[in-house]
């Protein structure tokens, strides 16, 4: 791919537009946008995939039920993505493993465990930008930060 004059919104709406099947009947979806956020030059649509792969595994754990909230700001020469969840939570004892390839609490069939990974890869390799967890039952945090452009890949 070849990177574009990315919108981070666009994205993110394009993606809520996909599950809205998943989210319409119990899911509160809360925007907290940044107004003035600067567009990126990045992989658009790779990062779509970053969207797709959070808010999936949101959706998953909230089974049905509770709020995703997505918020949006600029930090200096980046942009912070935080997907938040009301969903179980990832215990403590598996958050260092949630991001390796084929790790996966879902059953057969319904997880491949390469959600992450690939998330990972994609924001780490390919835009040297950061991902960050917090999580606790009932709160569940994904927090990327990706710079406005970036230079090597
Ligand atoms: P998969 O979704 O196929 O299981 P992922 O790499 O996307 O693979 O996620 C790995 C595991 O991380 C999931 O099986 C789940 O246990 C955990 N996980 C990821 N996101 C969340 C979340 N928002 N809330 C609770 N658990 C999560
Ligand atoms: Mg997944």
């Amino acid at each position: 791919g070849v990177q574009q004059v990315v919108d981070v919104h666009q994205g993110l709406e394009d993606t809520l537009q996909i599950f809205s099947h998943r989210l319409k009947p119990g899911i509160e979806v809360q925007r907290c946008y940044d107004r003035d956020l600067p567009q990126l030059k990045a992989y658009g649509s790779e990062l779509n995939q970053v969207w797709t792969h959070l808010i999936e595994n949101a959706i998953d754990a909230m089974e049905g039920n509770g709020r995703l909230k997505i918020t949006t700001t600029r930090t200096g020469h980046s942009v912070c993505v935080a997907i938040t969840d009301s969903g179980r939570g990832i215990p403590p004892e598996i958050q260092s493993r949630i991001f390796e390839s084929f790790f996966t609490t879902k059953p057969v069939g319904e997880g491949t465990g390469l959600g992450l990974d690939i998330v990972r890869r994609i924001v780490e390799n390919r835009h040297r930008g950061t991902i960050a967890l917090e999580s606790q039952p009932g709160e569940t945090r994904f927090s990327v930060q990706l710079p406005l452009a970036t230079l090597n890949t």
